[in-house]
Parts: structure tokens; sequence; C-alpha cells
């Protein structure tokens, strides 16, 4: 992987920026940008609706870009909904999908709140026990074992991330799946931390649902995606009615259109999909698994130059069991002010608090202000990584008595 290559494809860090901030949102490439434009210049008919051959121009593209969304997590075509983002589709998922009875829902302690409050609120309002799965080991590590405590006959659903938000731990998500549908239980994933920086392969971890985000794989804003499995797709009730979602309207009933246009009410954010898509094959060019070492040489970087530092407290399991997320703490420093520093001072970009995931950051970590949060990607360089090493250690040698 030639990173320096890569990064003219990103003109801004040209600018002397570093950009540590990958788990929150990522950069887009340059021709993604320019894909968009070329999409908003000639695709701009509305697809499946009007007859003329500029409605079925963006039309075709947009087959062709759950194709090829499609084939980035190795589902098939009509198990691709385009959503959002990962919110969007775990919240049409945690509304819609129809539960035979009563059963216990189970989630982690480690969630993003996207995949922990549209659960928690709807076994609040069906009376159904809401399960959180917390991880013994001191380090955020969450065990088979873990989810064996939570798990039981009565469970009917599992929502777990891929990777955590926080630690960038990895979940062992095709134990979960064996053991929950061993309960007939569905597993939701969660894989808006994962998609960017590890193959997906929904027939292999055979999980039921999963979501994931387009802006943090290179996408635009604006542009995510559903996986559905086929043979679960009618026990899902769409969330939003309206244009594109039925075949047949009489005054006092209605007939749905075949998923995945059932979900997708309403005029979609087509060229920001088709451009998602593009990034899927941008970020496939690069391959996953040449980004994922990528990530791991960089955390191992990052680990070396401050887990000896005093004052620095670093979050999570050896950087072998993490992607590409580096937390840590500087002791009687708000994680608040310390981003803030790194950006005023050093021009670093680092993400700060609680990081969405209230339960994890309070409740495990114990920490009441949360963490700070450093996270890569591949145009990250190991130079980058090393000037943000230093650039803590400075604030620890100039505020830690
Ligand atoms: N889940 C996880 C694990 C995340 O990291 C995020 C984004 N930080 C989300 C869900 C929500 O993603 P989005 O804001 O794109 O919906």
């Amino acid at each position: 992987m030639d990173v320096e290559a890569i990064r003219q494809d990103f003109p801004i860090l040209s600018q002397g920026m570093i950009y540590l901030d990958n788990a929150s949102t990522v950069l887009t490439p340059k021709p993604i940008i320019d894909k968009i434009a070329d999409y908003y210049t000639y695709y701009r008919g509305n697809p499946s609706r009007s007859i003329h051959s500029f409605a079925r121009k963006a039309e075709e593209k947009l087959v062709e870009a759950r194709a090829i969304s499609a084939k980035f997590i190795n589902a098939s075509p009509e198990e691709i909904v385009f959503t959002r983002n990962t919110t969007e589709g775990l919240n049409l998922i945690a509304n819609g999908l129809k539960l035979e009875d009563k059963g216990n829902i189970v989630v982690t302690a480690l969630e993003h709140h996207s995949n922990f409050l549209p659960w928690m609120r709807r076994c609040q309002r069906e009376g159904r026990e809401f399960r959180i799965v917390y991880p013994k080991k001191k380090d955020g590590t969450i065990t088979l074992e873990d989810f064996m405590e939570q798990i039981n006959n009565q469970t009917r659903l599992v929502a777990l991330t891929h990777v955590s938000n926080t630690l960038g731990i990895i979940l062992p998500v095709q134990e979960v799946v064996k053991v929950a549908h061993e309960r007939n239980a569905y597993v939701v994933l969660d894989a808006a931390q994962s998609a960017p920086h590890m193959p997906i392969n929904v027939k292999q971890s055979d999980v039921d649902f999963l979501a994931l985000s387009g802006h943090k794989v290179c996408g635009p804003t604006s542009s995510g995606l559903l996986f559905i499995k086929k043979e679960y797709d009618n026990l899902v009730e769409p969330a939003y009615l309206g244009g594109g979602t039925v075949l047949n309207v009489e005054p006092s009933c209605f007939e749905y259109i075949n998923p995945p246009s059932r979900f997708e009410a309403g005029t979609v954010a087509h060229c920001e999909l088709m451009a998602m898509a593009d990034a899927f094959e941008y970020v496939a060019r690069v391959g996953l698994n040449n980004i994922f070492q990528h990530d791991r040489q960089l955390m191992k970087i990052g680990n070396q130059l401050l887990e000896n530092v005093k004052g620095i407290k670093i979050y999570g399991p050896p950087v072998e069991d993490r992607t590409s997320i580096f937390a840590f703490n500087i002791e009687g420093i708000d994680p608040t002010e310390v981003a803030m520093i790194l950006d005023s001072s050093n021009n670093i970009e680092v993400r700060s608090g609680h990081l969405c995931a209230q339960v994890f950051t309070k409740k495990v970590l114990g920490e009441p202000e949360g963490i700070v949060r450093a996270s890569s990607y591949f145009y990250n360089t190991e130079k980058e990584m090393t000037m943000f090493a230093e650039a803590v250690k400075d604030i620890v040698d100039t505020m830690v008595s």
C-alpha cells in the first residue's frame, strides 16, 4: 500500500492537519467527490419514477450501485436497503421487525447509542426484558461466556457491534450468531466500525441484519446500507410509507412492492448512494486486509511511544485485539481539554467525551468525563502517529505535576 500516493487523493491532508477522528467520519477522496459532481450533473433524473431516458439512466446506475454494495458485504442486491446511515438502518429493524412473543432482547454494554437506545425503547414499550452483556475482563473485551450469561431460550434477538467505537475491540460475532441461532434468536450486527477496516462477509458470519454508514467508508454523508437476510424481509414493517413503497393503492387498502424498494420511501439520495458504491470499490482497491494491517501498525506505534509514560492511561486490550482505535486519558485533565489542546496547538484532530457510548464509558470504564480517542485510517502515516504521541507527551510534561 503506497500511503504517499493515496494521500494525493485527499488534498486537505497537504495543509498540515493530522486527522485522527476517523472512527467518527472519514475524509472523502477526490475521485469520489468528482463522482458526486458527475452524478449531480448527469444523473439527476428521479430513479424508479419517470419513464423518460434521463430518469432511466439514473435508475440503471442505482441498480449498479446496489449490486456493488451487495458485493462489498457478500450479499445479494435484493438484500440491500439503501439508508442514510447506520442509525437509520438499526432503527428500521428495531421498530419494524416482528417478534413473536415477549421474549428478551440482548445488547452489549459496548454498543453505540444507535444500537442501544432503539432496543431499550422497544423493550420498554412492549414490556420485554432488556438484557445487557457486560465484559468481565477489565480491558473491556467481551467473550462468548459473557454473552452466554444473558442469552437464554427466551432471547428473541441479539444486537451487537462488530467493532467497538470506543476501544476498537473486535467482538466474537460468528460464535454469538451460532448460539443465538441455536435458540432461534435473530442477530443484528452494527458494522459501522468494522466495514471501513476489515472485509465483511454476511454469508460467512450468517448475521440476519447488518447496518453500516457510507461516510465512514470514504463515501458521502447521508449514504448507508441495511442488509436484511432474504428470508426475513417480509417480517419487517417499513418505517415509512409513500412513493416507491407500493404496487397498488385503493381507497381502503394497498399492496406493498417487493423489498428492498418497500423500505425506501420517497426520493432517495441517489447521487450520494451511487458515490457510496464507488467508495466501496475505492476502499476495496486499497484492500481491506492492507488497511487492517496498516491501522494495526499505527496503533503499535502509539502504544510503544505512550504505554510507559507516567500520567497516561491507555484503555482496551493489547493492540493485537483491536482495530484502529487508540483510547486514553491523561491523569487529572479533562479529556475534552486534551482534545482541544491537540487541535489548537498541534493541528491534530481527535474525539473526546462519551463517544455516544455512555454505558460503556461511565459504567465499564468508570470515566465520568469520558475518554480521548485517536482513530486512524489508511491515509494516516507512521510519522503522523509519532507526532500525535509526542504531542500527547508534551501535554503530560507541561500539565501533569
Ligand atoms: N454504531 C457505531 C459503532 C458507530 O461508531 C457509529 C458512528 N460513530 C454509529 C453506530 C452511528 O453511525 P451514523 O452516525 O453514521 O448513523
